[in-house]
């Protein structure tokens, strides 16, 4: 893969950076700022090296149309700051604005599209439509550099088709993150642990069959936890649950067994009348979650069963929250998680936190980024890696220019 030092001289060129500024908003404000904060090395060094910067980005799923309350503005003042310089903001993608807005830049300078998704180009199915919208993003600039590691798994126009049309890099912020994918992949120092949990269960369950091969323990909580303890026939009330998935984690359960991979699932659960922070709540025994509550974090018991069997581990990968840790009263497992990554960091092992909403849950709990070897900014990118599925991104950027 070219790095950015392989495109020569790029003062006074335009350079269109695909980055990943899909930060979580409540209404105009950014919860956390992390992706931004990740993005802006390669766009600093870009302006710095005296290039014209168009940033271009996506937020949120709109329908392929302008919708406000996806307007990446609140992102380009953001960005301004994290920068420490002026971000010109461009009211549309590839329109009379966003053109008038790159014909205007200086050297250095910094322009931010508007969300990439404001078009059905970007995310059409087919190639040819793809193809259109990635001809007029490509018509604003000279050369591409892809650092949106948080889109490489997705064969999208500005991800994948524009990369196609202009000589092309790997910005430093997609090679970082597959640097450290790159050790959890080939000869992982031992015991190798995986922390799953969160919401996206069925999307989550691919990469496990993956993992037994590689990982010596499974650790699972959060939201897909309750799949695997109904394969394991116990009641999981109200609890999130994949019906049509409970046969193949059975299958994962005994290929686990087979294969001497240690699967730990929590003998605790903080179950709640209803998903609100005000919602009644207890702790049961894992055998005995009532019929009428729903599971939201893991239990006490639990937390300590986990940290335990991530206390002596050497390299730990971390991906989804082990409970609906945004409410207060379901936080306690997630910290312990946290707590127990930070701890081995410290002792020296490689810890991978990968997720969103992971991401933000060590951030809002307090935790420094320097507690963890990594923070991925790409949950679904380093699944889909972990997996050893090609990602059409990297797989483009492998290729030859155009
Ligand atoms: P990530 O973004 O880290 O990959 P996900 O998007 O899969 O994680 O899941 C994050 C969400 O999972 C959080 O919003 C959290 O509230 C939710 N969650 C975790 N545990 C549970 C649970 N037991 N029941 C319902 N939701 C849960
Ligand atoms: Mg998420």
């Amino acid at each position: 893969m070219k790095t950015i030092a392989d495109l020569g001289d790029l003062r006074g060129k335009r350079v269109l950076v695909r980055s990943d500024l899909n930060v979580p908003l409540a209404g105009t404000t950014i919860t956390d700022d992390g992706r931004i904060k990740a993005s802006a090395p390669t766009i600093l060094m870009l302006s710095e090296m005296g290039a014209r910067v168009i940033v271009s980005a996506h937020l949120g799923r709109p329908k392929g149309e302008p919708d406000p309350a996806y307007s990446l503005a609140p992102v380009a003042k953001r960005l301004g700051q994290v920068l420490q310089k002026p971000v010109v903001f461009a009211e549309d993608t590839v329109g009379p604005k966003a053109r008038a807005a790159v014909d205007a830049m200086p050297e250095g300078g910094v322009v931010l599209l508007e969300n990439l998704r404001f078009n059905p180009g970007e995310t059409a199915k087919t190639d040819a439509e793809r193809a259109e919208f990635a001809g007029e993003l490509a018509s604003l600039a000279d050369v591409f550099v892809s650092d949106g590691f948080g889109v490489v798994h997705r064969e999208q126009a500005s991800v994948y088709d524009v990369a196609k049309l202009l000589p092309h890099a790997t910005g430093g912020l997609v090679e970082a993150e597959v640097n450290v994918l790159r050790r959890l992949t080939r000869d992982p120092d031992r015991p190798y642990a995986v922390v799953l949990g969160g919401a996206k269960v069925s999307d989550k369950l691919g990469v496990i069959g993956s993992l037994l091969g590689t990982a010596d323990r499974l650790l699972v909580g959060g939201g897909m936890v309750f799949t695997f303890l109904k394969a394991q026939g116990l009641e999981v009330g109200k609890s999130l649950l994949e019906p049509d998935q409970v046969d193949t984690v059975r299958g994962y359960l005994d290929e686990a067994k087979a294969k001497g991979v240690e699967i730990v699932l929590p003998v605790d659960i903080v179950v709640a009348d209803a998903f609100s922070a005000d919602a009644p709540h207890e702790v049961v025994p894992v055998d005995r979650i009532p019929a009428d509550k729903m599971g939201l974090d893991i239990g006490p018991d639990s937390a300590k069963l986990f940290a335990e069997r991530l206390g002596d581990c050497r390299t730990v990968f971390w991906n989804g929250p082990m409970g609906a840790f945004e409410m207060a009263p379901f936080a306690a497992g997630t910290n312990a998680i946290a707590r127990a990554l930070a701890d081995v960091t410290a002792g020296g092992a490689l810890t991978v936190v990968g997720g969103g909403d992971s991401a933000a849950a060590v951030r809002q709990l307090g935790f420094a980024d320097t507690d963890f070897g990594h923070i991925s900014t790409g949950g679904g990118a380093s699944l889909e890696y972990l997996e050893g599925k090609q990602l059409p991104g990297l797989q483009v950027l492998e290729d030859g220019d155009a």
